[in-house]
């Protein structure tokens, strides 16, 4: 069993994970409505590597005998600018969630709980990730954002974009 507080915690996460993916899909059905398949490939696979986060929250909470509470998950934002708003937006609910996942590790290691500790941290080790390549993705649409062509290239390039293998078939 988790401590009371870290339970709850452990919950809100797992619907933090959802609204992710709910974040990523609301970018690429702009991005697809705006004709960029590749950019809208590229937040799709985002999608399933936030349901998979998900999945990995809900196996771990009923492994631990948690106490799963499902709530509402939060409306995403329904429309964007522009293309770079829509990763632009990406990259800061990225770096909320960084922020989530790091108070939540406080709250385990504030618990003593060091099996949640050592569960938590490969998610501590996957915002570097997802922060990193979400910024360098606004970083390319910085650089090609004025011109068209540059754009299209762009979103040939993101639509070679391959899933990230799970642990499973790693
Ligand atoms: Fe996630
Ligand atoms: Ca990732």
């Amino acid at each position: 069993m988790f401590s009371k507080k870290l339970d709850a915690a452990m919950s809100k996460q797992f619907n933090m994970e959802l609204y992710s993916s709910y974040v990523y899909l609301a970018a690429a059905s702009y991005l697809n409505s705006k004709n960029l398949e590749g950019f809208a490939h590229w937040m799709n696979l985002q999608v399933q590597e936030e349901l998979q986060h998900a999945a990995k929250f809900y196996h771990y909470i009923l492994e631990r005998d948690g106490n799963l509470v499902l709530t509402d998950v939060k409306a995403p934002p329904k429309t964007f600018k522009s293309p770079l708003a829509a990763c632009e937006a990406a990259l800061a609910h990225e770096r909320k969630n960084t922020k989530q996942i790091n108070g939540l590790m406080d709250i385990a290691i504030a618990a003593k709980d060091h099996a949640c500790a050592a569960f938590l941290q490969w998610f501590v080790d996957e915002q570097v990730e997802e922060e990193a390549q979400t910024s360098q993705l606004v970083e390319n649409v910085k650089m090609v954002q004025d011109s068209g062509g540059a754009l299209f290239m762009l979103d040939r390039e993101l639509a070679k974009r391959q899933p990230t293998p799970t642990a499973e078939e790693a």
